[in-house]
């Protein structure tokens, strides 16, 4: 089982970021820390545990997003989701 999920997600109302794959948190660019380039595959994953379930701490769980480099496949982690950037052509 992937630990990666891509769930499609924000699929919906997102036709005209479709072919956008640029992406800025709190108003800043990405862009890859390892080779500079700024065309990600965007992900998420869970951050929750079977521990954390077991003791009812299921509050704690929570989702994180991530960006994979499209060039060099560094994977950058974000707490919250980034925004896609819309092509404005
Ligand atoms: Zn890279």
């Amino acid at each position: 089982m992937s630990f990666i999920s891509k769930l499609g997600k924000g699929l919906k109302g997102a036709i005209n970021a479709v072919n956008s794959d640029e992406y800025q948190v709190n108003g800043v660019k990405v862009t890859c820390i390892h080779c500079s380039h700024n065309r990600f595959e965007l992900g998420d994953a869970q951050l929750n545990t079977a521990g954390m379930t077991f003791l009812n701490l299921d509050w704690a769980n929570s989702t994180a997003s991530l960006l994979s480099c499209k060039k060099c496949s560094f994977i950058m982690w974000f707490a919250k989701e980034p925004e896609k950037l819309i092509k404005s052509s």
